[in-house]
């Protein structure tokens, strides 16, 4: 089993050093990871420059690119070998409901994903890696179960984490995602040479929190895991769009 571990908050992270620690009781590692903090990097590649890999001394590799680009990089031509698993995380926050859309966690996982390979992205829910054992452990009860799943066809997980002590955590829920409220406006400040400057905001709170999504897990005490489609067609759409592009019976 080799196994491709990514994230989106940098190689430095303790997050990846807790994925990766876990994970190489199931299989041969490769960590390929940003060299800094990309989060909100969503999917993209880079395209304008050639991108760089670099190794620190524990093995971990590193790129100067997004997270797309380090699993798309790794499996298209850095590794030896194609991986049998993607795996992004542990991320510092939460990736539910809309974040998915933003996130580079997910977007890591989503490239081993769209390669062919099965691919699970983790999430701690609160910011500052509090009950990063809690995390570990539950990593360690997914792959298990994931893979005595009696498959290898690609499949996409997002798994999110209650940021409790594991004694608190009451078990694993499959989940839908929840949806956010429009997020913060920009905030407008002055930079010292006078200029006007624009931060994003933060993500919205949630405004589809209920039973069955993967906000309202998690708030319980449950671990959320939602299986993810990356075809963007709006199937329910269909009927409405036809009406007036094309009206002929
Ligand atoms: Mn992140």
């Amino acid at each position: 089993m080799r196994i491709l571990v990514s994230n989106d908050d940098g190689y430095f992270s303790p997050g990846i050093a807790a994925l990766a620690e876990v994970a190489s009781g199931f299989g041969h590692v490769e960590v390929v990871a940003p060299e800094r903090d990309r989060s909100g990097a969503s999917n993209s590649l880079t395209l304008d420059r050639p991108l760089s890999v670099r190794r620190t001394q524990n093995g971990f590799r590193y790129v100067n690119g997004t997270p797309t680009d380090c699993v798309h990089v790794a499996v298209t031509g850095l590794l030896d070998h194609r991986p049998d698993l993607v795996l992004s995380g542990i991320n510092d926050g939460a990736n539910m409901g809309d974040d998915t859309i933003y996130s580079g966690t997910v977007a890591a996982a989503t490239e081993g994903y769209l390669l062919g390979i099965p691919a699970i992205a983790f999430s701690l829910v609160r910011h500052g890696f509090g009950h990063l054992d809690t995390a570990r452990k539950v990593v360690s009860d997914v792959l298990t179960r994931f893979l005595a799943r009696g498959s290898d066809a690609p499949l996409l997980l997002n798994v999110n984490i209650p940021s409790v002590p594991l004694a608190e955590l009451r078990g694993t829920r499959l989940t839908r995602l929840g949806r956010r409220h429009a997020a913060e406006p920009v905030v407008v400040d002055t930079n010292p040479r006078g200029q006007t400057i624009y931060w994003i905001g933060p993500a919205g709170a949630a405004r589809d929190a209920g039973e069955g999504t993967d906000f309202h897990a998690t708030e319980t005490g449950w671990v959320s895991v939602t299986p993810l489609e990356m075809d963007l067609t709006g199937e329910r759409r269909m009927d409405e769009v036809r009406a007036w592009l094309d009206p002929s019976p």
